[in-house]
C-alpha cells in the first residue's frame, strides 16, 4: 500500500477506535526522504483521504507550494522526527482517559496490562508553561514549543501534555496507531483500578519482555482495524 493511502487509513482507524475525534492528527516520515513527513491538511481525522495528505519539511513548512491550510500543531511532528531518527510515525490526540494523568500531582501513567507494556512508565508529562510561560494557549504552535515537547518525550513512546492530550510515536504507522490505542485503554483501566485499591503494575522486566513479544503481533490488530473502517466507507 502507498504510504499516502496508509496514512489516510491510519487517520480513519484512530477515529474509529475513539483516539481522535474532530481533532488530533497522525503523520508518517516520508520513506523517500527522512527530512520530510506526510500529514493531512487541517481536517477532521475521520474524513481524511489520500487526496488530503500534504508533505512538510521538518520545520513545518509545506512542500511543493501547497497552499492548503495545515494543522496549527504540525510542529509536534517535525520536532520529534528531528530529535528521534528511530521514529517513523506520530499520533497526536486529545483522547479523554489520559488527561487526568497529566493534571493530577503524584499520579503517573504506567503499564497495567500486557497490551500497553510498551509504556514501561512512568510516562513523562509536558508542561507547556515551562516552555511558553504562563501566557500560552496550550497549543504547540511553533518550532520552539515542538522542540520542547520532543525533549519531554525523550526516548519514551508517549508523552502526556498537561491539560491538552498526548503524543505517541512508533517505528511505523501500525505501531504508532497500536500504541495510541492502547495508551488510551491503559489510562482507562488504570483509573478504574486506582479507584478500587492498590494497583500492581507490570515490572520493568515484564514490560520489556511483553513489549518484545507484542512487536510481532501488531499486524494482527492493524488488519482487523483496517477492515472495520474499510467496510463502513
Ligand atoms: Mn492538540
Amino acid at each position: 500500500m502507498d504510504l499516502t493511502e496508509e496514512l489516510a487509513l491510519a487517520n480513519r482507524i484512530l477515529y474509529d477506535r475513539g483516539v481522535v475525534d474532530g481533532f488530533g492528527h497522525v503523520s508518517v516520515r516520508d520513506d523517500r526522504d527522512p527530512e520530510r513527513f506526510l500529514l493531512a491538511r487541517s481536517i477532521a481525522p475521520g474524513l481524511v483521504t489520500a487526496a488530503d495528505v500534504m508533505g512538510f519539511a521538518l520545520d513545518g513548512t509545506a512542500l511543493g507550494g501547497d497552499t492548503r491550510t495545515p494543522y496549527l500543531e504540525r510542529f509536534i511532528h517535525g520536532s520529534i522526527y528531528r530529535l528521534r531518527p528511530d521514529v517513523g510515525a506520530i499520533v497526536h490526540s486529545h483522547s479523554a482517559a489520559v488527561i487526568p494523568f497529566g493534571i493530577v500531582a503524584g499520579v503517573t501513567l504506567r503499564p497495567v496490562f500486557h497490551m500497553s507494556s510498551f509504556l514501561r512508565g512512568p510516562v513523562p508529562v509536558f508542561e507547556i508553561r515551562d516552555a511558553a510561560g504562563p501566557d500560552n494557549d496550550m497549543l504547540v504552535r511553533d518550532e520552539k514549543l515542538g522542540d520542547a515537547l520532543a525533549i519531554s518525550l525523550g526516548d519514551n513512546p508517549t508523552v502526556l501534555m498537561r491539560g491538552h492530550g498526548s503524543t505517541t510515536v512508533g517505528r511505523s504507522l501500525p505501531e504508532a496507531v497500536f500504541r495510541a490505542v492502547y495508551t488510551e485503554v491503559n489510562a482507562r483501566l488504570q483509573a478504574e483500578a486506582m479507584r478500587m485499591g492498590e494497583v500492581t503494575f507490570l515490572s520493568d522486566k515484564e514490560a520489556l519482555r511483553s513489549s518484545a513479544s507484542n512487536a510481532g503481533q501488531i499486524a494482527r490488530a492493524w488488519e482487523l482495524w483496517s477492515r472495520a473502517v474499510s467496510s463502513s466507507s
